[in-house]
């Protein structure tokens, strides 16, 4: 018999549980979050049937075609926007989700509290960081990390949870984690979101509080050629 969405979570949440003992830490201090991007709410629906609350989106525009409906059914979702962000869609953002991982710019961080003053939410943030320097990739620089957070707590007036990175997809991650993790100590911050389908393990004994699994779970994406 075909292997379902929940067959998957429950392997996930058993590798999760694994990894937590093996790095001496409690169970149930890694938050899974299923990113669901590419999935439209039937295949999403079993996974909330099995119990997950906690889901990553990485476009606004895609996550408001789907997800008000499945907030509606159920009211205890918690989505969390893990792609960029621009600043013309700070207020479908702060609408709709529930976190941002990817506040990488002034811009986007006075965007996101404007926001949240407006609408009276109060979103989780995170800053994602650009540990390996990839031009290409969304995210402050390793060595601007210390002086963005500054402002975004002093200038700005947010409260930053954690960092967040995404390792180039051709390094080894783990000096990526561990790099991600000395940045937030030092920072005095405690969310660590990283992790994905294929280094999530690694990233727990990094110190990872927040992993973002997608395929693992729903299965590989169709992109459209
Ligand atoms: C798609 C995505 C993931 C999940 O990746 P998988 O390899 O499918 O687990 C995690 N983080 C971000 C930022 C993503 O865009």
């Amino acid at each position: 018999m075909a292997e379902t969405a929940a067959d998957h979570l429950a392997s996930i949440r058993d590798r999760i549980a694994a990894a937590e003992h093996e790095a001496g830490r409690a169970q149930g201090d890694v938050t899974l979050i299923a990113v669901s991007k590419m999935f439209d709410a039937p295949d999403i629906q079993p996974a909330i049937d099995a119990g997950q609350r906690i889901f990553g989106e990485n476009r606004v525009q895609e996550a408001q075609g789907k997800w008000p409906a499945l907030k509606e059914k159920h009211a205890d979702i918690e989505l969390h926007l893990i792609g960029p962000l621009q600043s013309n869609k700070a207020r479908d953002a702060v609408a709709l989700f529930d976190a941002i991982h990817t506040i990488d710019r002034d811009k986007i961080a006075r965007a996101v509290k404007a926001e949240m003053e407006a609408q009276g939410r109060e979103l989780k943030l995170f800053i994602q960081i650009n540990t390996g320097d990839e031009p290409q990739k969304a995210g402050v620089g390793a060595r601007e990390a210390d002086a963005f957070i500054a402002r975004c707590r002093h200038d700005f007036g947010l409260t930053i949870a954690g960092l967040m990175c995404i390792p180039p997809v051709d390094e080894t991650p783990a000096p990526h984690f561990a790099l991600l993790e000395k940045i937030a100590r030092r920072n005095d911050l405690s969310c660590l979101s990283m992790g994905m389908s294929g280094d999530f393990e690694t990233a727990i004994d990094h110190g990872a509080t927040h992993v973002r699994v997608g395929s693992a779970i729903f299965g590989s994406r169709s992109y459209p050629a």
